[in-house]
């Protein structure tokens, strides 16, 4: 929309047969279905969040997600409702006095990986029953050879607050995201069903410069070797009720439940449509031709990424951009900021 307000010719091009990417939404029945994953918008960026309510109106949803351990459930994040359910405390004074005790043995200076960082937060407890299971199955790798940044996502508090985010602001567009992304992409040609790969130089040769936001890798043929991404699994499931698990998110977080979340769609939307719409989430091994959802920052792969970065570099007429083309755990409205500041950037607009 920017680039087209501004006198540029833009050519979407997208593989598959909708445009919308991942936030893509589906309504079924009445029910706005998040097809590839939950997404809940939240930021603390004004200019983000300004920017989003310019194409939809944004409801009060507030993630409160709750984990299941066996038939215990617990609130997320990791919050007093939190350390009152598994240790019966209910001061804060309490609760740190509770976790001091418990990681007294476990304690490290300066944390190297997500299990020493996860009991440093939280104590051995928590770590065992809310985190390792669940973040071993996410990533597919032991807590120890895992990064600590990803459990740093997460808020500890001592307050009674289930909010899963500390943002300013938050919501889900009534009526789903893809009508969003229609309002940006009004005017402007799309190809669907194009595979960027097939049609190569072709598509090349039509564009003075190309915005990629595929896998960095693919893009130089996976000339210095593959990055490591994770993928996932969704299975719908239509049931016969209209409040199934009376919230939108319930992580499984013991490893021999195969899946990691499931997500009752119409909660998103306070909702109570019978039949109601569940996605159930499998984390996957990712393999060449699988969905990339997650890139993997550990030290091996941010090197390599280095390296294709410099690639991307020499590539003047070509702007890599996104989780993909810049191998990064972003949320959505890092996107909106980062792609926001790169049109300034490079096009004034
Ligand atoms: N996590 C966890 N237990 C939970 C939820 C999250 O241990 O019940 C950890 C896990 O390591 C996960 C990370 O926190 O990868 C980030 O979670 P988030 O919900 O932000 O992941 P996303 O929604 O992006 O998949």
């Amino acid at each position: 929309m920017k680039l087209k307000k501004g006198g540029k010719t833009s050519l979407v091009i997208e593989k598959r047969n909708h445009i919308a990417g991942n936030i893509y939404t589906k309504n079924e029945g009445g029910i706005n279905v998040h097809v590839y994953g939950a997404h809940i918008f939240h930021t603390d960026n004004k200019e983000a969040w300004d920017y989003m309510n310019q194409f939809a109106e944004f409801n009060r949803f507030t993630n409160a997600p709750l984990a299941r351990y066996k038939d215990e459930l617990y609130h997320l994040p990791f919050n007093m409702s939190t350390f009152n359910q598994m240790w019966g405390v209910k001061t804060p004074d309490e609760a740190r006095a509770y976790i001091e005790k418990q990681k007294e043995s476990y304690k490290v200076e300066s944390p190297k990986n997500l299990e020493e960082q996860a009991i440093n937060l939280v104590g051995p407890d928590i770590y065992k029953k809310l985190i390792k299971g669940y973040t071993e199955k996410q990533w597919g790798r032991n807590c120890v050879d895992l990064p600590a940044f990803i459990i740093k996502r997460l808020p500890v508090r001592y307050t009674y607050d289930n909010n899963y985010f500390n943002d300013q602001y938050q919501g889900i567009p009534k009526g789903g995201y893809t009508q969003i992304i229609e309002k940006l992409l009004n005017g402007i040609e799309v190809r669907l069903n194009t595979d960027f790969f097939e049609h190569k130089e072709e598509l090349m040769a039509l564009a003075n410069h190309v915005i990629y936001t595929g896998t960095i890798d693919q893009y130089f043929d996976y000339n210095l070797g593959k990055l490591d991404y994770r993928s996932l699994k969704f299975e719908k499931k239509v049931v016969n009720s209209n409040n199934f698990q009376g919230n939108a998110v319930v992580n499984y977080t013991r490893k021999e439940i195969p899946y990691t979340r499931i997500i009752e769609h119409q909660h998103f939307e306070f909702k109570q449509i019978n039949p109601t719409i569940l996605t159930y989430e499998y984390p996957k091994k990712w393999e060449v031709g699988d969905e990339p959802y997650y890139p993997i920052n550990d030290d091996k792969n941010n090197l390599l990424f280095k390296k294709y970065q410099s690639l991307a570099n020499e590539t003047s007429n070509v702007t890599f951009a996104g989780r993909l083309g810049w191998y990064r755990y972003l949320d959505m409205d890092d996107i909106v900021m980062q792609t926001l500041q790169f049109v300034k950037r490079h096009f004034n607009e």
